[in-house]
């Protein structure tokens, strides 16, 4: 029987730069995968000639030199910039909001005139916001929010805007310039060729077992290795002993259509209540493709219940706290280090748990 030093639970970016920078150390790893493939929220899978996102869109971006230098000697990126369009009721409108939204709204021009009008209308909001509603019409006032930031968002968490952390809703720019790049990162791009060419570099070399769950044997793979690196959900690992942290989970549905062109930019997000899916990805703009059909994504937001995928942890006040028990028993073990978006329910993009990888592995492996 094969010994490792590390067992990885998972095969994302997370364990897949540990395990980069293990074996550059000279350390064998095993990784376990449930899924019946590994890479984790950023595998893609092919369809008429075209890279399909199949856990959702997914830009790099960053503004750390170190990770972008990273991802640049596993692969090349392109040049394509995101720049979603919402579609309200039929009106489309560019995001983030800038002046090319603004003016849409309401038909201005100068951003003098754009911060009169947002001026005007936050000012409902005293003192520091406490909520998302508050955050969002702060930031942009009412009229944005009630068509482009609160159907979508009520969608896609599930509960008013009231009820959720004000932090989400700073994920994005706002800026009173005519910019609809939808990042402020330095860096930018999608992997020519698709993310699988990633995944498949930085997991070269170790031993892979896909569908296989880690918790229903667990002793067994703890005994084939020195240390476990853990990234499926923290509440799983410790059989929900304080109860079930919250995800929101998605479910995706893909078509091929008979056009090579169906919606003229990769993502477009439905930002009304009513429309079920919060957006249609169309896959081949990001590479842009020119191959005769098209392959479309359309994406619901649904709770998540047993048998789902997690794919975003839910940062309320209950469910941080809830957390903080996990992590403290998680503090106390020594041969498991939990990471990721899932390890450490945390609301992280791809480079942030690039960093976060890399800050463990060294620290691990005194590199
Ligand atoms: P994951 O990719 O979730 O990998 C965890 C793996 O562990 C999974 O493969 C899972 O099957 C496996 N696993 C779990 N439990 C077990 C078990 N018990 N046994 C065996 N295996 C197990 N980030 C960006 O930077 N830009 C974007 O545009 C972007 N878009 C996104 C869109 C969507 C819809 C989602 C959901 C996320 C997006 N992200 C984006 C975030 C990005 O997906 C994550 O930051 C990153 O993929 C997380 O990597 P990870 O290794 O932590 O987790
Ligand atoms: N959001 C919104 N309208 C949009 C796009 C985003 O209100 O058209 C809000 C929504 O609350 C969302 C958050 O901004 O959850 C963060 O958006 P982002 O695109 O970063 O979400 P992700 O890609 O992680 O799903």
């Amino acid at each position: 029987m094969s010994r490792y030093d590390y067992v990885l639970v998972g095969s994302g970016l997370y364990a897949g730069v540990f395990a980069y920078l293990a074996k550059q150390a000279g350390k064998k790893c095993l990784v376990v995968e449930k899924r019946n493939h590994i890479g984790g929220n950023i595998y893609c899978r092919e369809e008429e000639g075209i890279h399909v996102h199949e856990y959702g869109a997914h830009i790099f971006h960053t503004s750390n030199r170190e990770v972008w230098k990273f991802v640049c000697s596993l692969a090349e990126f392109n040049r394509y910039t995101n720049s979603p369009v919402a579609n309200y009721k039929g009106q489309m409108y560019n995001l983030p909001f800038n002046m090319n939204t603004f003016s849409k709204m309401w038909g201005i021009s100068t951003p003098e005139e754009a911060k009169a009008i947002i001026n005007r209308q936050k000012e409902e909001i005293s003192g520091e916001p406490e909520n998302l509603e508050q955050q969002a019409i702060s930031l942009v006032g009412r009229d944005i929010y009630e068509k482009l930031i609160q159907g979508y968002t009520e969608k896609q968490w599930g509960r008013e805007c009231k009820d959720l952390p004000a932090f989400i809703i700073k994920r994005l720019p706002v800026r009173y310039t005519y910019d609809n790049n939808y990042f402020n990162d330095l860096y930018q791009g999608i992997p020519v060729g698709g993310y699988n060419v990633i995944i498949e570099k930085l997991f070269q070399g170790c031993h892979i077992k896909t569908n296989t769950d880690y918790l229903e044997n667990k002793a067994y793979y703890d005994s084939l290795g020195d240390k476990v690196i853990y990234t499926g959900t923290i509440d799983s690992f410790y059989q929900y002993c304080y109860g079930k942290l919250e995800y929101r989970s998605l479910k995706f549905e893909t078509e091929v259509k008979n056009t090579d062109n169906y919606q003229g930019v990769a993502v477009v997000n439905y930002t009304d209540r009513e429309t079920p899916y919060t957006r249609i990805i169309e896959h081949k703009h990001f590479e842009f493709g020119a191959q005769e059909k098209t392959v479309i994504t359309r994406e619901y937001p649904v709770s998540w219940q047993d048998g789902m995928e997690p794919y975003y942890p839910v940062n309320d006040e209950r469910n941080q706290n809830l957390y903080c028990k996990y992590a403290a028993l998680a503090e106390k073990e020594e041969n498991v280090i939990f990471g990721g978006r899932l390890g450490e329910y945390k609301y992280y993009d791809m480079d942030k748990v690039i960093e976060s990888a890399m800050a463990a592995a060294k620290a691990e492996l005194g590199i």
